[in-house]
């Protein structure tokens, strides 16, 4: 379960709050201290961390809650929604073109995450309505290949290959008129990884992008990787310029500290989260009610 001690702890903080009628600043005070000790034991950005305690303090003192009678209620409600503005503040849906076929990139480092959520959100797009194609555009890993294969087989969705070839942007060109004429709506790029950020790799990307010209580039990091996710996330966006990021492997991650850090970091919204390996582990991200799962 993510984010479990941080919700533990954050409860804890508003019920010492509720328990005291009305509050003093010192009380206040003292659940933010709390909750600042909570955000950084869950590895969130520490200059995050500050922020987020500095506006809810700003505004609790705007809204002149001390010794007013229903005080908790409104720090509680202040926390929410900078929690939630953390989050990413309103639902980041892709890019859908009106001009068929969408063409989405998933990037990322590999064991992200990159190849089991291109087929997971082919499965939520056909759902959907959708019509999608896959295409093997990680080349340098053969198993990554038969791995994108066995699980278009598996949905039913066809995945485009291009047998010995070792230009993944050729792969990616040539992707567009099969999908056109097998009347394909979007076509979601499977990209190589790399274990870290490097040039060859970008320099593979950016020639991708510059050729196929996608609507959307979603970057596929690890919750579990924590403050790493969030350094790879900076650097992908700086070096390609992403859309948004889809997080994988929430299920595992305890703190979620890399999910409360990236959007203030880097400014891209997470878009999808990944809740499990299976096929529909896949969900779009909510940051309002991540943000009330937090709290409540
Ligand atoms: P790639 O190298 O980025 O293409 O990564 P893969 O798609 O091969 O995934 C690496 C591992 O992470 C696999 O064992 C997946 O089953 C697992 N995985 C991917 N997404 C999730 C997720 O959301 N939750 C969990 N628990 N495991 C995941």
């Amino acid at each position: 379960m993510p984010f479990e001690s941080l919700s533990e702890r954050f409860q804890l903080a508003f019920k010492k709050l509720r328990g005291k009628g009305k509050l003093s600043e010192e009380d206040v005070n003292e659940a933010l201290k709390e909750m600042r000790r909570a955000l950084l034991e869950a590895d969130v950005n520490f200059n995050v961390t500050k922020d987020f305690i500095k506006k809810i303090k700003e505004k609790a003192v705007g809204e002149e809650v001390f010794s007013t009678l229903n005080a908790a209620q409104t720090v509680i409600k202040i926390v929410r929604d900078e929690l939630a503005d953390l989050l990413g503040g309103t639902q980041s849906r892709i890019t859908i073109s009106s001009r068929p076929p969408t063409i989405i990139m998933l990037v990322g480092l590999q064991g992200a995450g990159k190849t089991t959520t291109a087929a997971k959100l082919a499965k939520m797009l056909k759902s959907q309505g959708k019509n999608p194609l896959l295409v093997a555009g990680d080349v340098y890993r053969p198993a990554a290949i038969s791995q994108l294969q066995v699980l278009g087989e598996q949905l039913d969705i066809p995945v485009y290959t291009e047998e010995g070839s070792k230009d993944p942007v050729q792969i990616s060109q040539n992707s567009i008129p099969f999908a056109l004429s097998h009347l394909k709506d979007i076509i979601i790029v499977d990209t190589a990884g790399r274990l870290h950020v490097n040039e060859t790799l970008m320099d593979e990307l950016v020639r991708i992008k510059a050729t196929v010209h996608p609507h959307e580039i979603m970057l596929v990091v690890d919750a579990m990787t924590g403050q790493d996710a969030v350094t790879a996330a900076s650097a992908f966006d700086q070096a390609l310029g992403i859309d948004g990021i889809i997080m994988t492997k929430l299920d595992g991650d305890a703190r979620g500290g890399a999910a409360l850090s990236i959007k203030a970091v880097t400014g891209k919204p997470i878009k999808f989260i990944g809740v499990s390996e299976k096929l529909d582990g896949l969900e779009e991200f909510h940051p309002d009610r991540y943000a009330s799962r937090i709290l409540d």
